[in-house]
């Protein structure tokens, strides 16, 4: 692959390189999203710094930039040669949209290497710090009617008794020869518009991450759960009819696929 074509096409898409590449040897080069404040659009350029040699494709993500100017990753890297680069530029912004924001601060919202899905400005910390000194400062003065109204509790629904008659008791338990897992129903949120991907899993675990060689856009999901995509690549070797094209699979010793969401943090439960 041409590094020389790689780098004129990303000079064209308005891309710099940055000095820098804490992660590798690779050259990172970044602009700003097109709309978006604080975001910016980051690709790995795939080029070896000192080479000057294309050693992979090109990795592209959006990152916010916090309020203490950390780069927080607010989408997973895709990757592309130099073919799908432009197209993918594109659809990566266009997955701005779908990252959850900060309900307090606006900023994105990022996965933490703890799994959850926080602010990219780590808003709480001080928020939580003036609530507190709010309330310490309110406990002495005299609250009026209207505030003590509003700060009584709702009344917890009462939960019933069941007469002992009435109650069933449950049969005596067998102990159990294997531990067998059921068949678990497992479902996750998909909704127009996630740029996707494809994992395979096995009794919970993902043994295959199809990120970067293939790749879609959801274009629809129905009641039942049917998910209507547009897949844009594939290179991988899936075929077609193992493709997931629906927001729920059932779990268990089998080999599934299911829909990897990069555009945004979802979590696969079972369905209750
Ligand atoms: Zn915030």
């Amino acid at each position: 692959m041409s590094v020389v074509q790689r780098k004129a096409m990303l000079k064209a898409e308005g891309f710099f390189p940055h000095k820098k590449n804490a992660k590798g040897t690779t050259i990172i080069y970044s602009r700003k999203h097109p709309t978006a404040k604080f975001v910016r659009v980051v690709i790995d350029s795939g080029i070896d710094s000192k080479t000057n040699k294309v050693i992979k494709n090109a990795g592209i993500k959006l990152c916010f930039v916090n309020r203490q100017k950390s780069w927080r990753e607010i989408t997973t890297e895709i990757s592309t040669d130099n073919k799908g680069l432009v197209n993918l530029i594109g659809k990566v912004e266009a997955a701005e949209k779908f990252v959850k924001t900060c309900k307090h601060c606006k900023a994105k919202k990022f996965t933490a290497k703890t799994g959850n899905v926080v602010c990219s400005n780590a808003c709480w910390t001080a928020w939580g710090g003036k609530k507190k000194s709010a309330n310490t400062t309110k406990k002495s003065s005299q609250k009026t009617t209207a505030q003590k109204k509003a700060a009584t509790p709702k009344k917890k629904k009462s939960q019933k008794v069941t007469p002992k008659s009435q109650r069933t008791y449950p049969l005596k338990k067998k102990p159990q020869k294997k531990p067998q897992k059921k068949p678990q129903k497992i479902v996750a949120e998909i909704l127009p518009g996630d740029l996707v991907s494809v994992e395979g899993v096995v009794l919970g675990e993902i043994h295959t991450d199809y990120t970067g060689s293939i790749l879609g856009v959801v274009m629809k999901v129905d009641k039942y759960g049917a998910v209507e995509v547009n897949w844009t690549a594939n290179t991988s070797d899936l075929p077609a009819w193992d493709m997931p094209f629906t927001n729920h699979y059932t779990g268990g010793s089998g080999y599934s696929y299911r829909f990897k969401v990069l555009s945004r943090s979802i979590e696969w439960t079972v369905a209750a």
